[in-house]
């Protein structure tokens, strides 16, 4: 973990995944630790103490080193806090999942239906 700011309105953790540990390519299962750029992801994550979580975290884009697999460079996945292209932690999902099944009448607000 890298710093953690705490407000009225938001909780926010800034964290990095550790370098050189390798990853496996979803495209052939091959573990690369060979990193061509780290970006930051945010996060939205369940509430702590009653305030958004916000989760600015540096993850790595790797190269796949296998030349016979069909993807050249993928992002590296933390398990139970990442998920491919979406924007909220699994708990949070999970926890939207619930509320949408639960909602009254079927009106879900736009913000929480995916
Ligand atoms: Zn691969």
């Amino acid at each position: 973990m890298v710093s953690v700011d705490v407000s009225d309105a938001a909780v926010t953790v800034r964290a990095r995944t550790r370098s050189g540990v390798p990853a496996g390519c979803p495209g052939c299962g091959e573990p690369s630790a060979w990193v061509h750029i780290r970006y930051i992801r945010r996060l939205a994550d369940a509430t702590l103490a009653g305030r958004p979580l916000h989760i600015h975290l540096s993850v790595r884009c790797l190269y796949c080193e296998n030349p016979a697999c069909s993807k050249v460079t993928f992002a590296e996945q933390v398990t139970g806090l990442t998920v491919r292209c979406q924007r909220r932690t699994p708990e949070l999902q999970t926890w939207l999942r619930l509320l949408v099944w639960c909602w009254p009448g079927g009106a879900v607000p736009r913000c929480c239906a995916s």
